[in-house]
């Protein structure tokens, strides 16, 4: 059966009158894309520097990745967790594998399929306060978990609650309990939250949304050191920092820190489907039995289909070397445009970047319309920052070409 669509003015992606507003996107319709390109419906083609904030870290449409989605909806799309499925099994033995030297896991790890990021945090909060109660001896209900300003881990109740952030937290209370808020990046201020009731502390290894900020040197090390000596869970969400971004598979891994649980996103579903895990201690994630979590579509055949084709993608360490390559050639092009006056400031961590703009020409926002015009996608965020986070997949030439159009819109 064939079915004829129509597409009227309303429904060719121009006319937004029945979609809520919570989002302010770049005026651009996009139609199709390829590795790092994308192309709008009237045929014009952009270089994507946003790569759906890492979850495209492969690419759009990456062959091996769409390949073993075409091959699994032939086959079989969705049991549910009720039934067992060929791909579950397999799924979780091979991430737990690419994953188990990274985490602090002695005796080995579990996997915990979700599907969207948000998901696997509430998962990982979820366990931690089951960890505290069972295994820690909290008395019930006292849990707590520290978190850094600024963080970003999703959108839901829960996760608002221990967001720094105005926009995303206000109007949507009572918010939870059971947060602890301090600064990123200051080791003391992190041990003073941390006493009896602490089960975990949550934080990513670098934050993302805030503008890619890396924490100082050594301090990943003291807060699993912190941890250690407290009887914490040291949890870092790579949702967005994991499987490549960084020019490591986790980017804990590129400061030398294993963390006793991850959770990762975003490009676990290489760009095609939602998928999200918790990865970590077995001891930790044996906490959860039957019943007490869980998710009708996390695990399923299609999402484990993509995520195992990920996994081949991140062995061969292929697109993490790149990260780091390129990542170099993107610090270089970007000292020199702070050099020359066009940047106040930039971060760096592998291929992803935060660059800061001097208000004097223009706001995030503003340059990202500029570059828009020139063909490159990128995104503000926080005012004055731009994030810079290409496909891994893309070439030098064409990343060059895009710093030239970034340096050219500042000036
Ligand atoms: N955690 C981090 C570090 C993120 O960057 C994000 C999304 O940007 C999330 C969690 C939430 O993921 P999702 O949008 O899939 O719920």
């Amino acid at each position: 059966m064939s079915l004829d669509v129509q597409h009227t003015s309303e429904t060719d992606g121009t006319v937004h009158d029945h979609l809520a507003h919570n989002y302010h996107p770049l005026p651009v319709v996009l139609a199709s894309g390829e590795g790092a390109w994308v192309r709008d419906t009237d045929g014009r083609e952009y270089l994507d520097l946003l790569s759906g904030y890492s979850a495209l870290n492969f690419g759009h449409r990456h062959p091996h990745l769409v390949a073993a989605a075409h091959a699994q909806l032939d086959r079989l799309t969705l049991t549910s967790r009720a039934f067992d499925h060929d791909l579950l099994a397999p799924f979780a033995t091979r991430l737990a594998r690419l994953l188990e030297p990274l985490l602090a896991a002695p005796d080995g790890v579990l996997v915990l399929p979700m599907n969207t990021g948000a998901e696997a945090v509430e998962t990982v909060v979820k366990t931690a306060r089951k960890w505290g109660y069972e295994v820690k001896g909290v008395p019930d209900g006292q849990a707590t978990i520290v978190v850094a300003a600024d963080n970003f881990h999703g959108r839901t109740t829960t996760i608002v609650s221990f967001s720094t952030d105005d926009d995303a937290r206000s109007g949507f209370g009572p918010f939870a309990p059971g947060f602890r808020v301090v600064p990123y990046g200051d080791a003391a201020a992190l041990a003073a939250a941390i006493d009896e009731t602490t089960v975990a502390v949550l934080l990513e290894p670098v934050q993302g949304e805030a503008g890619v900020i890396v924490p100082p040197e050594g301090y990943l090390a003291t807060v699993r050191a912190l941890c250690d000596e407290h009887d914490v869970l040291f949890v870092a969400d790579e949702i967005q920092s994991g499987l490549g971004r960084t020019g490591a598979t986790l980017a804990c891994e590129r400061a030398g820190v294993k963390p006793d649980l991850v959770t990762l996103g975003k490009a676990l579903g290489g760009g095609v489907v939602p998928v999200s895990a918790v990865v970590g201690r077995r001891d930790v994630l044996a906490v959860l039995t039957p019943g007490t979590h869980g998710s009708t579509f996390g695990g399923n055949p299609l999402a484990c289909a993509v995520a195992l084709a990920v996994v081949d993608l991140l062995e061969t360490g292929e697109h993490q070397a790149r990260a780091r390559e390129l990542g170099e050639h993107l610090e270089h092009r970007l000292v020199a445009m702070v050099e020359e006056g066009l940047l106040v400031g930039y971060r760096v961590a592998g291929l992803w970047a935060g660059v800061d703009v001097d208000p004097a020409r223009g706001t995030g926002r503003e340059v990202s319309e500029r570059l828009l015009e020139r063909r490159v996608l990128v995104k503000d965020t926080h005012g004055q920052t731009v994030r810079i986070a290409p496909p891994l997949v893309v070439s030098l030439e064409d990343l060059d070409w895009a710093l030239d159009q970034l340096a050219d819109a500042l000036r």
